[in-house]
């Protein structure tokens, strides 16, 4: 499916098989001389086959053809290898291109993973089933990289850099001033909330995420072009609602913790989950991964800001809220 959002911009829908988010964008700016494609979809024969039927409608040559990646996320870059040419330049953060390149480190997942109570049992198949794991890029890549306020200009299109860190470390949003449009990966997306996750103590993404929400919303725009699902409009409103959708979740984990101190993964099976499953216990584990991943984010900021304090005991990291 390929839609014409402005003069020379379309949108092209990559199938996301068994995936929650259905599909995702890619968006391709077509230039004099260069295109650029941003975003690609997961290293798979039918998200390739989407692309290429797209790329033949729209008359894009490969060789003429750069890329721009929002963030290392499989579905983003997985398929990237199977389009750049030699001609091509690949623009990805410095943060992200970093951390992919140096692979992804399963098993210091799985070790965050069992100290949050994971279940030990589905914790191995969980990491090798997951579909970012098995339809990811699977070379290092030399990316050139890309940082705040870098201007990538294709056709009559001049795009600034804006870093926003949360979905990834080195998630990235390119803004057209002069057109009023936000291409924003998975930092807002419409009818489903960017997922922010946490599977190690080296950062805080949550607070980073809601500052980059704040950053954006300094900007003027009028169109947001989401990594997945619709086109946006009333971002203002959007970005609003993600804001109050994660202090919801903070506050409910605070109430969950009056019950006393307990591990991540019984904090998210007492959590109200907006999925189609009855109870926690017939969540798909894949689902599973995610909520705890959620939940970890959500404890960090707690625990930064000083509400609640963690312990470990007998392995395994338990929060409690703090005495105040
Ligand atoms: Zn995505």
């Amino acid at each position: 499916m390929i839609e014409e959002i402005s003069a020379g911009l379309y949108r092209i829908e990559i199938p996301l098989r068994n995936s929650p988010l259905k599909a995702l964008n890619s968006y391709v700016v077509k230039g004099g001389e260069r295109t650029l494609v941003i975003d690609t979809g997961w290293n798979r024969e039918e998200c390739l086959n989407a692309m290429h039927a797209g790329l033949t409608t729209l008359g894009v040559n490969l060789r003429n053809t750069d890329f721009f990646i929002t963030h290392m996320h499989s579905d983003h870059l997985g398929l990237l290898p199977a389009l750049r040419t030699d001609a091509s330049s690949a623009y990805l953060s410095r943060a992200d291109a970093d951390r992919f390149n140096s692979g992804i480190p399963i098993d210091e997942f799985a070790q965050f993973a069992r100290l949050n109570g994971f279940p030990e049992d589905e914790l191995e198949a969980t990491l090798r089933s997951h579909a970012g794991f098995r339809f990811r890029a699977k070379q290092r890549m030399d990316f050139q990289t890309l940082k705040e306020g870098d201007i990538l200009r294709v056709g009559d299109y001049q795009f600034t850099c804006v870093e926003t860190p949360g979905h990834s470390w080195g998630h990235m949003c390119l803004y057209e001033p002069h057109r009023r449009i936000l291409v924003a990966g998975d930092h807002i997306l419409g009818d489903i909330s960017p997922n922010i996750q946490l599977w190690s103590d080296e950062w805080n993404p949550l607070k980073a995420y809601l500052s980059s929400l704040d950053k954006v919303s300094g900007l003027d725009f009028e169109l947001v072009l989401p990594g997945h699902r619709g086109l946006l409009r009333n971002a203002q409103e959007r970005i609003r609602e993600l804001k109050r959708h994660h202090q919801e979740r903070l506050e409910e984990i605070t109430r969950i913790l009056k019950m006393g101190g307990m591990n991540a993964f019984e904090i998210g099976a007492r959590m109200t989950w907006d999925i189609v499953y009855d109870s926690w216990d017939t969540f798909p584990i894949s689902q599973k991964w995610f909520a705890i991943g959620e939940v970890l984010a959500h404890l960090r900021y707690l625990d930064e800001e000083g509400i609640i304090q963690k312990q470990t005991q007998d392995q395994i990291r338990i929060y409690s809220l703090t005495r105040k």
